[in-house]
């Protein structure tokens, strides 16, 4: 790289090489190059801070990058003429000790099989660690998204479930489970359930160092979670950053103004509005006297009796469009069930050909949205289940999931008698006119072509017969059975107690005859 003239015999010792650029569009390539040449900086620097890699790894290059780690792909050296291929994970230095312990233990515990992804091993210098893992070369989501059959998106959920069973059976709830978390190489079939840096345990959990994060957190008790709770984003559940900390503080002072946001939006732009109460929390002690009449109780504005009590502690990292309804909601046991919503939103992308599904900016969109699908009714009614009252200004009706999707997918079908023609409806919102507008970016992709042709064949008697489904559509879109939305129905029960674990999962009709 010319920018790097001054460092030509750190390149040449490490060979950074790049992946060859794409496209012709100039300025994509300027920021790539931008990008490129930030990642060989952290190239450098990594090999900096931990020496010991530029023993044994020629780092390639970066492919992954989050708030609290980057990822390297990098080969292995001088085992023979065999290169090896393995990912580097370098976590954050702020990442807090026990967390970094916990990740790397679920991934030895758990991890190397059933498409969890394993550990090879790890290296620490100071306050740098790097966790060297297995490399799986795997695709963007939305790349192949609408290329996939309808039998590799079989193939796919049963993959993903398999690796939430096992995690699942060592007590670990994953929290971020989502399309770039399982990667997926759709040549190989090869899937690897990847990042535990968000991960908890269940009261049972086989994973030490995860009881150990658990007692910490409820040590740190409510204002630890208050302040986390304020800063929107994925990570505010863990301790890794000292950063965080600091931020939520500033947050916190304005946390009237942050809590109000929502349902300043919702009722403001006429969507769905819909206002929390908490209905326990009312109840409870608080640090709002409990003699206080509240003002808002069934209104769509929270009072400022209501913002001065103190937030309910409840986990809730994660990604916005993935949170489980009981994770938005704040309901403060959550289990391996929150996973499996998540797989079922992962299943509604696959049906749908829409990624993401649900682009929700904060938690009551996000639960507004879940609405639009699965009915306000009856997300209310699974709220109270555990002990919340959710207020929605418009009822709104649960939907079909094969009609959503099929209508979303662009596939639904009509035969017209009288021409032999199969036709396509043109795609139509799957949403309430009032609601679609809060999430049409959400729903928004690449129109699905799909060229169904006349196709007769004859039949014994001389008669001109249509074929039928099986067969029109080479990816099998045309005929999804019963079973998947079934399956997807019952991934996202809005009610956490009833919802189907991954053990069961797996034996749904809809995997007849799959390899267990
Ligand atoms: P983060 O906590 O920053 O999200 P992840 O563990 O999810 O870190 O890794 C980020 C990205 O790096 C993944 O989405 C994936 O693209 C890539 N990655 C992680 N582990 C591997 C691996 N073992 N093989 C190949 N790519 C990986
Ligand atoms: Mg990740
Ligand atoms: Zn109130």
């Amino acid at each position: 790289m010319t920018e790097h003239k001054g460092s030509i015999t750190m390149e040449a010792s490490h060979q950074i090489e790049h992946p060859p650029l794409h496209g012709e569009d100039p300025c994509k390539k300027y920021s790539q190059n931008k990008k490129l040449s930030g990642a060989s900086t952290d190239i450098e620097k990594l090999y900096e801070a931990v020496p010991q890699l530029g023993n044994l790894f020629k780092i390639k290059g970066k492919i992954g990058e989050g708030t609290f780690s980057s990822v390297y792909l990098a080969v292995a050296q001088g085992r023979g003429n065999q290169e090896e291929k393995v990912a580097l994970k370098h976590l954050i230095p702020t990442s807090h000790p026990v967390r970094i312990a916990a990740e790397l233990q679920c991934l030895i515990v758990a991890g190397g099989q059933d498409n969890v992804m394993g550990v090879k091993c790890c290296f620490r210098k100071n306050d740098h660690v790097v966790i060297v893992m297995p490399y799986l070369e795997h695709e963007s989501f939305l790349d192949i998204l609408n290329s996939l059959s309808f039998e590799e998106v079989r193939d796919y959920m049963f993959n993903l479930l398999k690796a939430l069973k096992r995690i699942h059976h060592f007590g670990i709830v994953h929290r971020d489970v989502k399309p770039s978390n399982f990667l997926y190489n759709q040549q190989l079939k090869q899937y690897a359930l990847v990042d535990f840096g968000l991960a908890q345990g269940t009261p049972e959990t086989k994973i030490e160092l995860l009881k150990v994060i658990q007692s910490e957190a409820l040590q740190e008790g409510q204002e630890c979670f208050a302040h986390q709770r304020s800063v929107f984003g994925e990570r505010n559940f863990n301790v890794r950053s000292p950063a965080f900390q600091d931020r939520s503080t500033v947050k916190l002072v304005k946390q009237p103004k942050v809590t109000d946001i929502p349902s300043r939006k919702l009722s403001a732009k006429k969507k769905a509005t819909s206002t929390l109460n908490n209905g326990l929390a009312k109840k409870a002690a608080s640090s709002c006297p409990a003699n206080l009449t509240c003002d808002c109780y069934a209104k769509d504005r929270v009072c400022s009796i209501c913002l001065s009590r103190r937030q309910q502690v409840a986990p809730r990292a994660g990604t916005p469009g993935f949170r489980a309804p009981e994770v938005l909601i704040k309901c403060p046991h959550q289990s391996t069930a929150i996973d499996i919503w998540s797989a079922g939103i992962i299943f509604l992308s696959l049906l749908s050909d829409r990624y993401p599904f649900y682009k929700a900016g904060d938690d009551l969109t996000a639960l507004a949205q879940i609405m639009t699908i699965r009915g306000s009714r009856e997300t209310i009614q699974a709220a109270r289940t555990f002990g919340k009252s959710i207020l929605c200004s418009k009822e709104i009706v649960a939907q079909d999931l094969r009609k959503l999707c099929e209508r979303l997918r662009g596939n639904s079908t009509s035969f017209d008698n009288s021409t032999g023609d199969v036709q396509i409806k043109p795609q139509e919102s799957a949403l309430p006119a009032e609601i679609s507008n809060a999430f049409e970016a959400s729903l928004q992709g690449p129109q699905k072509h799909i060229h169904y042709q006349k196709q007769h064949h004859h039949g014994g008697d001389g008669r001109d017969v249509r074929i039928t489904e099986k067969g029109a559509d080479p990816k099998g879109w045309d005929n999804v059975p019963d079973e998947a939305y079934d399956l997807l129905d019952k991934l996202l029960d809005l009610n956490p107690a009833t919802r189907i674990t991954a053990k069961d999962a797996l034996l749904h009709p809809f995997f007849r005859n799959m390899k267990q």
